[in-house]
């Protein structure tokens, strides 16, 4: 099957995933960063039409896309928060916030997902409600900053815990299926197998 899966790497280095997972022409995304622009034309010129975005946390990089989307956008409950006030994360990276504003548009939760052949996976660490979007039929898992090719997200930002995202490495990454592609939030992507083999960071943090 041609998923037509093109990545869209925004200015702040997130990535910003269309794919048409289904065999036709409903194409899905995965996270919102900040210009969609490119992702946005792109869907035009082809003619897709938009089944949704899963979001994998609700950092600015990754969601703040979604007021300039409007279908339904998929979250874990327990980012709603950091979705929704990006204000803070911002002027921590950026220097400043103005002309930031919250989102109050409508967010949809994982549970509300309405294709069955999309599995999730809470896997806190980076952020309390970061999520891995899988799919079993294509062979991808999309990690958004939970595990890169090269390294883990960061677990000193708000909400984030070194502790947790042991736990999820043991009990999330482990678990995925070693033929599987990961596509992360940042950088390349690489095979769950290689990942395991050669990611030093996820090698100590288990060895820990
Ligand atoms: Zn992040």
């Amino acid at each position: 099957m041609n998923i037509n899966l093109n990545t869209f790497t925004s200015f702040t280095t997130s990535n910003c995933y269309v794919l048409q997972p289904f065999g036709d022409d409903v194409c899905i995304f995965v996270d919102l960063p900040p210009d969609l622009q490119d992702a946005i034309e792109y869907v035009k010129k082809k003619n897709l039409s938009i089944g949704g975005a899963l979001i994998t946390h609700g950092h600015y990089d990754h969601a703040l896309g979604l007021k300039d989307f409007n279908y339904s956008s998929y979250i874990n409950l327990d980012d709603e928060f950091l979705a929704r006030n990006p204000q803070e994360q911002i002027k921590y990276f950026m220097g400043s916030s103005d002309g930031i504003d919250s989102y109050s548009g409508e967010l949809k939760y994982l549970e509300d997902i309405p294709y069955e052949n999309i599995n999730h996976y809470t896997n806190p660490g980076h952020t309390k409600g970061s999520t891995s979007f899988e799919f079993p039929e294509l062979g991808l898992i999309f990690t958004g900053d939970f595990v890169f090719r090269d390294g883990i997200g960061r677990t000193d930002l708000q909400s984030g815990s070194l502790i947790d995202m042991k736990a999820s490495l043991q009990h999330v990454f482990m678990n995925f299926n070693e033929d599987y592609e990961i596509l992360p939030g940042h950088g390349p992507s690489g095979k769950v197998r290689s990942i395991k083999s050669n990611n030093i960071t996820i090698k100590e943090c288990l060895n820990d």
